[in-house]
């Protein structure tokens, strides 16, 4: 007996045929003694659906609202197919982000995961073995009790952190790819499928565009040897350097403070030593698709902030190289720097965290970029 997370994606579950397919899979899991927690996507055409509908009632919409509309489509489906379930037989009940709660940080439209306490879905199992269907894609931010979206393709980003909450064995995500690689394989033929990934890792390769699929999660015995254990990278990005921004306490408030309010998610932020002691520049990374809305932000800030003019580009993209091994082995990172400047790819911004770092290039390198690292750290298959 195990526990899982079955991930269904939107054309698994497109019509009412789909979902009864779905839930006689579920069905052979649960009989099999399997504790099972199912996460869906939207119908296939549905998201898209509402976030044009969003547009279409405003251009500069309130994201806020944005996200009660878009996380509305995995709804329907986890109460379909909860119901579905019932209808064979099989104990089952629909979970909303804010219900379970999937706590996430306050960027609404690519929300952060903060924390999911797995333990009500795990009394759950074994009380009365009841599969739990949850709604992908969604969260809810404590602090102002408003529902979030995890960013498109967001529901993979679910099925990872309920199966690292319940502890599961497992978290299938069914689509019609056939596995985890290292990096894109359309990007880098050399890129290996995974057969074990810890769920951290995948949690990363997900929030950071890796489109993500059927695969292991494993955490206990994860091979610490090897230190990257993938490559992910997004084009979504925007970048926005302010110039000659006065050097003094508070400026990077009077910066941060409005674009969160209108709740736009700054990623990657480098701040440059200022040569006079007077003023500095300022660059920071945010999603394309609010790079109008940011630099719209700052330009009414200006004079609270203070600076020079506005510089910006979205031909950029991030790409990311993740490994739990890197808690353990010093200079990752700058082997990356060294590799990928012998390309002469210039790093426009850098980030790091404990398992992964983050450079921003110009778009028209990132495959190049990919390629260079996935053979740097030994990614690639033989
Ligand atoms: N329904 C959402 C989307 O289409 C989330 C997902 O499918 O992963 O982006
Ligand atoms: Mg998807």
């Amino acid at each position: 007996m195990a526990r899982l997370v079955m991930k269904f994606g939107g054309t698994s579950v497109a019509d009412m045929d789909r979902i009864r397919n779905v839930a006689r899979h579920v069905k052979r899991e649960v009989d099999a003694g399997h504790d099972v927690a199912v996460v869906v996507s939207a119908m296939s055409g549905k998201t898209n659906e509402l976030v044009a509908w969003c547009r279409e009632a405003s251009p500069l919409h309130d994201a806020r609202e944005y996200d009660a509309v878009v996380s509305s489509g995995e709804n329907v489906t986890a109460g379909l197919l909860a119901i579905t379930l019932q209808g064979m037989g099989v104990q089952a009940r629909s979970w909303q982000g804010w219900q379970l709660p999937m706590l996430t940080d306050n960027a609404h439209g690519s929300a952060r995961i903060l924390d999911l306490d797995g333990s009500e879905l795990v009394k759950r199992f074994k009380e009365r073995k009841e599969v739990a269907v949850i709604a992908g894609f969604q969260g809810v931010n404590k602090e102002t009790n408003r529902i979030t979206t995890l960013g498109r393709g967001g529901s993979d980003t679910s099925a990872v952190a309920v199966a690292a909450a319940i502890g599961a064995e497992r978290c299938d995500i069914y689509t019609d790819v056939d596995g985890v690689y290292t990096t894109g394989p359309r990007v880098v033929p050399k890129a290996r499928r995974m057969d074990k990934i810890a769920f951290e890792e995948m949690l990363e390769l997900a929030s950071l565009g890796a489109k993500v699929m059927p695969v292991r999660c494993d955490e206990s015995e994860i091979m610490e040897q090897q230190v990257v254990t993938g490559i992910a990278f997004s084009k979504d990005e925007a970048q926005i350097s302010i110039r000659r921004v006065e050097d003094k306490p508070g400026v990077a408030a009077a910066i941060f403070g409005p674009l969160a309010e209108n709740n736009i998610n700054v990623d990657m932020i480098v701040q440059n030593v200022s040569a006079d002691g007077k003023t500095t520049d300022l660059t920071f990374t945010v999603p394309a698709a609010d790079y109008e809305r940011a630099r719209a932000t700052i330009e009414k800030a200006k004079g609270k902030i203070g600076f020079d003019r506005i510089d910006g580009a979205t031909d950029v993209s991030k790409v990311s190289v993740i490994g739990i091994g890197m808690r353990s082995h010093a200079g990752v990172a700058a082997q990356a720097f060294g590799a990928l400047s012998e390309k002469s790819i210039n790093i426009r911004a850098i980030t790091t965290s404990e398992i992964k770092f983050s450079v921003l290039i110009d778009a028209a390198y990132t495959e190049l970029a990919v390629r260079t690292l996935h053979s740097l750290y030994g990614l690639d298959k033989a």
